[in-house]
């Protein structure tokens, strides 16, 4: 089997990656970047990125995507539509195994497939993603400013966009579809105090309707819609994308992995950086630093420095 070898070798073409990818090919290192599909990440599904410093506020995910992908071409680093599905970790050069039957060689690996949402959608949820329906309050809280909103959850992180969303929409209602939340009670309890959130227990979303955008939400066992004008849904979380490791990386709770100051993972020679990482603010701004920040270590690695060199002119 023919392999190709590379310096670095970065799994998934995300803001992560993408940065991660500026940085390491700038730095000299042969760089290069597998992702399964641009429109299949949590950036490629955005439809609107207002809050990324100093682009336009109408550019969509992707072509912002596209701009980081063409400024690390720029400077060398190569992209493969490829979805990496086994890694070998035993040797000192890693070997990444895709789909297509490929295998890249490299002296350092970056992960940076990002986190996945739940598996099965409810109905309306896919033709309207973008168009009313969101994961992300803190991304997309501005455009309800004076609607009506519902969201949906029982976690803590569903307790805390509620609350973003407070600051913008005339009304949220926060529907749990328990009878309790699994976020801290005094969280739950904090709710009180805001005058335009209203909380709803044991409520399930069936269905969210509208044709060209979100305009109401059926709830199981009931008979009248719920008129909203988006829904933010976090029903499952998200998990870290790593199945495609094998089990061959230390995880600490909740399938996150165990990293370093440095991005390095439990096997050396192995970094990660983005939504990967369980984190609690998840923004392509912060994981385009966290992608800068893994290439510079991997560079510090390959050339047995101590220090971390910035300046690559
Ligand atoms: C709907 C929505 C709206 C958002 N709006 C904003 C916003 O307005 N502003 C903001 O700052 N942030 C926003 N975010 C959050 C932001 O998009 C994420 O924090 C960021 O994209 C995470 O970057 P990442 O590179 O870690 O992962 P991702 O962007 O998810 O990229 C991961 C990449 O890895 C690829 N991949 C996965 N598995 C494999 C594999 N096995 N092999 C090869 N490739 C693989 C995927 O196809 C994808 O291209 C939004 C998120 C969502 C879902």
């Amino acid at each position: 089997m023919n392999t190709a070898h590379y310096d670095v070798v970065i799994i998934g073409g995300g803001p992560a990656g993408a940065s991660a990818a500026i940085y390491a090919a700038r730095a000299g290192m042969q760089t290069a970047v597998l992702d399964k599909d641009p429109h299949a990440g949590a950036l490629g599904l955005a439809h609107t990125i207002a809050n990324y410093p100093g682009v336009r506020s109408d550019i969509s995910g992707i072509e912002l995507l596209d701009s980081m992908r063409n400024q690390a071409e720029s400077f060398g680093a190569r992209f493969f539509r490829e979805k990496a599905v086994g890694l070998d970790l035993k040797n000192r050069e890693k070997a990444v195994f895709t789909a297509s039957g490929k295998v890249f060689g490299a002296k350092a690996l970056i992960l940076a497939t990002g986190a996945m949402g739940k598996n099965k959608m409810i109905e309306g949820e896919e033709k309207l993603l973008g168009s009313g329906v969101s994961y992300c309050a803190t991304c997309d809280a501005a455009f309800y400013r004076s609607q009506v909103v519902a969201v949906a959850g029982r976690t803590g992180e569903a307790v805390e966009e509620a609350k973003v969303l407070s600051r913008f929409a005339a009304q949220v209602y926060l529907l749990c579809p328990a009878p309790a939340f699994t976020a801290p009670a005094e969280d739950v309890e904090s709710l009180v105090h805001h005058p335009n959130i209203e909380v709803l227990y044991n409520k399930r979303i069936a269905a969210i309707n509208g044709e060209t955008a979100v305009e109401s939400l059926t709830i199981h066992g009931e008979d009248a819609p719920l008129h909203v004008d988006g829904v933010f849904l976090y029903l499952a979380g998200s998990s870290p994308v790593i199945d495609y490791a094998g089990g061959q990386l230390e995880i600490v709770s909740a399938g996150c992995l165990r990293v370093g100051q440095d991005f390095s993972t439990s096997v050396p020679g192995v970094f990660a950086a983005g939504d990967i990482l369980c984190k609690e603010i998840k923004q392509a701004v912060i994981v385009a630093s966290e992608g800068c920040r893994a290439a510079l270590y991997v560079d510090k690695y390959l050339r047995g420095s101590d220090k971390v060199k910035i300046d690559y002119d």
